[in-house]
């Protein structure tokens, strides 16, 4: 597989009616362009974890996900580029064609096993029951290390004080974590959550986060389009339209919603007028293959 090509992240300016009403500006920091495949954020997120693991001589990371999941494929990837072996527990049966993020994940030389939905919840039994010499890593790579990693994304933003609001996906929280702590003291951090009515979020995310960043950011909970994983049609098109109007690909789980917040915020005066507004674009495309083919215009 190709390598990551940090050169390739970019701060993409938006051009459109509904910005110059309102006198503002959206930029997209286009962590998705680090690598086609490998979702930005899933890879920042795993580094400290991965740093660990190695620090302590562990030679397997283990961890969760399903069978679309942006973070089985980071963590087969990067564990693939550290020499260290992979196991993904995997939530329900093996289908007869295993989906081509398990392919790949596979290809990677990922170890697949696969539990049942009701065994994917007890992630504690899982772990003492599989083997206690696996560093495990949690799913999404949710907790402090995670959010260390996704802090450094912030680095990549070409003008970083310039922006009075952050704006990202929610999944776990992790990653909008790692930036309310690498956001400067004048910015704001909104993150738009891919669940329907996940309300822990708030406190997951003030775990991982520093003391005096407690009230600079806020989390929507309007934008998930009937709960994670689920893309109506009204979901697609709005995918197809954004590609068409600025050639932003956006996925089906996290930045489409993200995206069409955004625009939706603007347009209720969620800013104040002349707001300048950074959306972090943080990858997941390769979600998009579970569509069938002829869906998405890209
Ligand atoms: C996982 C993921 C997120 C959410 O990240 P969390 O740290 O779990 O909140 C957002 N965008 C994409 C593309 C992802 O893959």
């Amino acid at each position: 597989m190709i390598p990551l090509d940090f050169k390739q992240i970019v701060t993409q300016s938006i051009q459109a009616d509904w910005l110059t009403a309102k006198k503002g500006s959206l930029d997209i920091l286009r962590i998705d362009l680090l690598h086609p495949i490998i979702s930005g954020n899933k890879w920042f997120k795993l580094q400290h974890y991965l740093q660990e693991a190695t620090e302590l001589n562990y030679s397997t990371i283990a961890t969760f996900g399903g069978a679309y999941s942006n973070h089985i494929i980071a963590t087969a990837f990067a564990c693939q580029q550290l020499g260290l072996k992979s196991v993904g527990i995997i939530r329900g049966e093996a289908a007869d064609n295993l989906s081509h993020t398990l392919l790949l994940a596979q290809e990677l030389g990922m170890e697949l096993i696969f539990v049942s939905r009701e065994e994917y919840r007890d992630k504690d039994a899982l772990q003492k029951q599989l083997a206690d010499n696996w560093y495990w890593v949690n799913e999404g790579g949710y907790g402090i290390k995670g959010a260390k990693g996704a802090a450094a994304v912030l680095n990549y933003a070409t003008n970083l004080a310039d922006y009075n609001f952050i704006i990202a996906a929610v999944g776990t929280g992790t990653m909008l974590a790692g930036i309310i702590n690498a956001a400067l003291p004048h910015q704001k951090v909104i993150g738009i959550s891919a669940m329907k009515g996940n309300h822990s979020l708030e406190a997951n995310v003030r775990e991982m986060i520093d003391d005096e960043k407690k009230n600079s950011f806020s989390i929507l909970h309007d934008y998930h389009f009937g709960g994670y994983g689920k893309h109506p049609k009204q979901l697609l098109d709005f995918i197809n339209r954004s590609f068409d109007d600025y050639k932003i690909p956006l996925d089906i789980v996290y930045t489409s919603k993200t995206f069409f917040a955004v625009e939706d915020l603007v347009n209720k005066n969620f800013f104040p007028l002349g707001s300048k507004v950074l959306m972090i674009h943080s990858g997941g495309l390769q979600g998009n293959l579970s569509l069938p083919a002829g869906v998405l215009s890209f």
